[in-house]
């Protein structure tokens, strides 16, 4: 079943169009990964699906509901929830406060034990720091923090802009584990990544976006395997 479908969304900040007609489908279940070089428009993206970013043009429907012009906090609560580019952890809250701001759309926010013991179960070491303010985390446990909070949310999508962004190598590897665990748990996810080496091999299908436009799509092992990819993206020849 289709989740989320984007249909001709365009994108503008003032007179730059980010996003050009871009259309894509993620189903129920799936992980999706969008990559592509910088400025290629992949957080403009994720920004209108959220409804950070209000459409020039095109169509958003979620779960077979135009939301186009949904405020973005009721997208949260209609079941998608954001792990915005550079985590927006809140610096002087602790690991369990910023937790709790996850949830803080949901209307049974009365049991919140058992989605917490989740996040703690996928992230030790946030419970292992959950009185720690989230300022003085590393990076590696920032992105996990930000992830856990959207978490908190319950949501059916998941968006998670550079996950593997500023994150050492042992980190990055972690995350996109974490990330396939959370997908196997039941949440879709839509991912935008630099690292299309880690994204393309964990994504069930991928998108390419150059200038605002989807230039390729297919299964994440395919793009892996293609050469042309390779050289644009991947660094070899
Ligand atoms: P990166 O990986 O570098 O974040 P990206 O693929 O996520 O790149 P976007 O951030 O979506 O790309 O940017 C797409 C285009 O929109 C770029 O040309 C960028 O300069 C422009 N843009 C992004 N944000 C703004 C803004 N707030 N005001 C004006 N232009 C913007």
């Amino acid at each position: 079943m289709t989740l989320l479908e984007l249909s001709t969304v365009s994108v503008h900040y003032g007179r730059i169009q980010a996003v050009s007609d871009l259309s894509i489908t993620v189903n129920e279940g799936e992980v999706v990964a969008l990559i592509g070089a910088n400025g290629a428009g992949k957080s403009t993206t994720m920004r209108a699906v959220s409804g950070i970013r209000p459409l020039s043009a095109g169509k958003i429907t979620f779960a077979g509901e135009d939301i186009s012009k949904l405020r973005a906090d009721l997208r949260v609560v209609r079941g998608i929830s954001q792990v915005p580019e550079g985590r927006g952890v809140f610096p002087g809250m602790t690991v369990a406060e910023n937790l709790d701001m996850g949830a803080y759309a949901r209307k049974d926010r009365r049991n919140l034990q058992p989605d917490l013991d989740r996040v703690y179960e996928l992230f030790p070491r946030l419970r292992e720091r959950r009185g720690q303010a989230g300022g003085t985390l590393s990076g590696g446990e920032q992105q996990m923090l930000a992830i856990g909070r959207a978490l908190m949310a319950k949501p059916k999508l998941l968006l998670l802009d550079e996950p593997s962004m500023g994150l050492a190598p042992q980190f990055i590897a972690q995350i996109f584990r974490i990330i396939t665990e959370i997908n196997q748990q039941g949440t879709t996810v839509l991912l935008v990544e630099q690292n299309a080496q880690q994204a393309l091999s964990r994504a069930d299908r991928a998108y390419v976006l150059e200038t605002g436009r989807i230039t390729r799509s297919g299964p994440g092992p395919e793009l892996l395997a293609d050469d042309s990819i390779k050289e644009a993206y991947l660094g070899v020849a």
